[in-house]
């Protein structure tokens, strides 16, 4: 199995590229300014890219997913609750993408934003899990935009991701931090976050946090809704 993670400086971004035996591929959160790396390694590599999905509709930069789809003829996937109405395909709760050798499967992930999602690369051991912006590493995604919602994302991350195996490598999103991977022990343990006495202590203090808008939310949100191309 390959798995490569690629970061972009400026939006703080993880993309992923996951490719099976058969040299086919998907690839994660790709951000536009990084497009000729993603094309230079998929060369490289000699892999078929077969799907490109977000996670969610990204507010913090423009997604090259319909940039990718038209350039290489693959499947564009964003979750079935999201506005992205140009994705080829739309993708629901525990629905299992099989890739050759690879198994991923989608868990509905709301709480960050209503269409965010997580992707559980069941075949690998151990399991990966990409988190999207619902679990950061020693952190979580904030829920104060997109529909946004304290309690959905305390019940996606309690109900469903720590109650996969505490061995479960997590990949997420984003990094603010200078970390890359975790896993659900280390996070269960050691995220401030996942550690409040109870969920109204949660909630609470996620919507106390008042962060600034990202400096790019007015122009990738629509744009990430037409599949991050202008005109589609
Ligand atoms: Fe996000």
């Amino acid at each position: 199995m390959l798995f490569r993670q690629f970061f972009d400086k400026e939006s703080f971004t993880f993309t992923y590229l996951l490719g099976s035996n058969k040299q086919n591929a998907i690839i994660f959160d790709p951000v536009s300014n990084k497009i000729e790396d993603y094309l230079t390694i998929i060369k490289q590599l000699d892999v078929n890219l077969k799907y490109t999905i977000d996670t969610h509709t990204h507010a913090d930069h423009i997604s090259c997913s319909g940039e990718l789809r038209n350039l290489l003829g693959c499947e564009s996937i964003a979750g079935k609750e999201s506005a992205v109405e140009c994705a080829t395909t739309h993708i629901e709760d525990n629905q299992i993408l099989v890739l050759d050798d690879i198994k991923v499967k989608a868990l509905y992930t709301p709480g960050h934003t209503d269409d965010s999602y997580c992707y559980l690369i069941e075949s690998s051991i151990p399991q990966i899990l990409l988190t999207g912006d619902t679990l950061l590493i020693k952190g979580t995604g904030r829920t104060d935009f997109q529909n946004g919602d304290s309690e959905a994302l305390y019940n996606s991350i309690f109900e469903k991701l720590l109650t996969l195996d505490d061995c479960t490598e997590i990949y997420p999103g984003h990094d603010y931090n200078g970390f890359n991977k975790s896993t659900i022990w280390e996070e269960r343990k050691y995220n401030p976050r996942l550690n409040f006495s109870s969920k109204q202590e949660f909630i609470d203090f996620m919507n106390n946090l008042d962060l600034p808008d990202p400096m790019m939310m007015d122009i990738a949100i629509p744009l990430n809704e037409n599949c991050g191309i202008e005109s589609e």
